[in-house]
């Protein structure tokens, strides 16, 4: 198995966003990313553009959406109109993509559009194959209470991130918990926004940069990659379908080694695999620093442990995902959220 770490939901010029395809990829690779995939609303118009910037392939998919609504499409070829929600996904279906619910639950702010959001309503909707859990442009804004607030979140944007709401988790733990394979992503949603303010002072909301180094995912992948494009994309898209993957917050520190598996003397299953119960199952973690690992099951906290390799036994049936925090000033923070495993 082969790991590489890439950056989910961004937008260009192609769109709202503040930045060309080249000069994303440009960023990308400085930041040491293996892969990116660009979601520009509306359209594929970057498709063409596809492809290696030195060591870093830069995947294009897109963003659906209407006011509300929002859904991530990767892996497809063939643009998808605004529509209802189900239809919409059962396109991204037809093409045989990977779908994504963005952003579901948002606060808004009072410095934007008057408590404006953008979040998913149309929970009857099924066949979708993910969640975005954590996304760092629209939690960033939800907390911007205040100019005040504002300005500190310039210099301060991790307080702002601390992790995904509950109220997304439980949507994706009751998907889990029925036997779904609903996977958790994380997106930048990065834009690069430039504000103006006066004539002196100019600043950036959702840099690149800045996002590239904070809600990333790492995949695991059965090949390595070549270098060529048509192999490698499948390769990429291929983990990411299985939820063979998981979210790291890298900025404090990098979660590249992170491992997590259910064992028995004979066999290994990976995140989004499923296994029967049996006797002498054990649930394995390596955090490649100190962490405090919290095994979830069910959506519920299960098990603890601190360290840097973590062992639990495994004797009853269920999804069980990681969540694992490192130290910072004195409390922990939330720094990689893995997908599950189920146990049936
Ligand atoms: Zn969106
Ligand atoms: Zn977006």
């Amino acid at each position: 198995m082969f790991n590489y770490v890439g950056n989910i939901h961004l937008h260009s010029t192609y769109s709202d966003g503040f930045a060309t395809l080249k000069e994303i990829a440009r960023t990308a690779r400085k930041e040491n990313l293996d892969f990116i995939i660009v979601t520009d609303h509306f359209n594929l118009a970057g498709l063409p553009e596809q492809g290696y910037y030195g060591k870093m392939l830069l995947l294009v998919g897109m963003e659906v959406n209407d006011e509300k609504n929002h859904y991530l499409a990767l892996d497809i070829s063939e643009v998808v109109a605004n529509d209802e929600a189900q239809t919409v996904i059962d396109k991204v279906n037809m093409q045989k993509g990977i779908g994504i619910i963005a952003h579901p639950f948002e606060k808004g702010s009072p410095l934007y559009e008057n408590y404006k959001t953008y979040e998913w309503n149309e929970w009857t909707v099924k066949d979708f194959q993910g969640i975005e859990v954590w996304n760092f442009l629209s939690q960033y804004k939800d907390e911007i209470t205040g100019i005040l607030k504002g300005i500190y979140l310039l210099f301060f944007p991790h307080s702002a991130l601390k992790g995904p709401y509950q109220e997304t988790l439980d949507k994706l733990d009751s998907y889990q918990k029925q036997g779904i394979k609903v996977f958790a992503f994380g997106g930048s949603d990065a834009h690069g926004i430039k504000v103006k303010l006066g004539p002196l002072l100019l600043f950036t909301i959702s840099p690149y940069d800045l996002c590239f180094r904070c809600i990333n995912t790492h995949v695991i992948c059965e090949k390595e990659l070549s270098g060529k494009v048509d192999t490698d994309k499948d390769v990429i898209y291929q983990a990411l379908r299985a939820g063979r993957f998981w979210i790291g917050y890298d900025y404090f520190k990098n979660s590249k080694g992170f491992q997590f598996y259910i064992k028995s003397p004979g066999k290994r299953w990976l995140m989004g695999e499923d296994l029967p119960l049996q006797q002498n199952l054990f649930a394995e973690v390596r955090t490649p620093y100190k962490a405090l690992v919290r095994l979830i099951r069910d959506g519920e906290i299960y098990k603890e442990s601190k360290g840097t390799i973590h062992q639990f036994t495994i004797h009853k049936k269920g999804v069980y995902r990681i969540e694992a925090y490192h130290k910072r000033f004195f409390g922990y923070r939330l720094w990689i959220f893995s997908n599950p495993i189920w146990v049936i």
